[in-house]
């Protein structure tokens, strides 16, 4: 049976998404700012980092796949759901939960550029920069992490545990 062990609370994930929303209320003064999150891992932590801010947003969502079910990336990425609107001329922020390989950032960014945001820029919850295999900036880090499989907070294991409020390592 898999246990959980706690790596995050969810009073310091949500201490430190007030600084990031504040953050990114000073880079973006006027607005609007389009919030575009990656389904399904990136939309609780979208919604709370949408509220940290008082910069007007819009909430996009698309759909990206690359882990299956299991626990490392097929290396894979295909896109499930594209954007409802165009983001031409505007200024996109990409939520992600995580960022591991970079695999799925740099297909991302790469389909972003494409469409010709105004500006774009990188929010994630959580980092492993120990993993990177493709280098990618990322503007708004909430957490570092060290190099182990968690879940909890947006974050699952073959859909379960994504409604867990801090975040924990999944051990054996
Ligand atoms: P990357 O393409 O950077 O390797 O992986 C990004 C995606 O892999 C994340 O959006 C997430 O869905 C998944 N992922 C990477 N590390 C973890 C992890 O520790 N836990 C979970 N649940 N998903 C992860």
């Amino acid at each position: 049976m898999p246990s959980l062990r706690l790596l995050l609370t969810a009073q310091q994930i949500q201490s430190r998404i007030q600084e990031l929303g504040a953050q990114i209320e000073r880079d973006y003064p006027n607005g609007p700012v389009y919030l575009v999150g990656i389904l399904k891992g990136a939309c609780i932590f979208l919604s709370d980092l949408a509220r940290a801010m008082n910069t007007p947003a819009r909430l996009e969502f698309i759909g990206i796949s690359s882990y299956g079910k299991g626990r490392s990336s097929s290396g894979e990425v295909k896109l499930t759901k594209d954007l409802d609107v165009s983001v031409e001329g505007q200024d996109v922020i990409v939520v992600e939960d995580i960022v591991d390989s970079g695999i799925t950032l740099s297909y991302l960014l790469q389909l972003f550029r494409q469409r010709n945001p105004r500006s774009l820029r990188i929010a994630t919850l959580l980092d492993k920069p120990e993993r990177r295999q493709r280098a990618v900036v990322v503007d708004y880090v909430g957490f570092q992490i060290p190099d182990e499989f968690v879940v909890g907070y947006g974050l699952d294991y073959a859909e379960d545990y994504r409604n867990l409020r801090d975040v924990c390592v999944l051990a054996e």
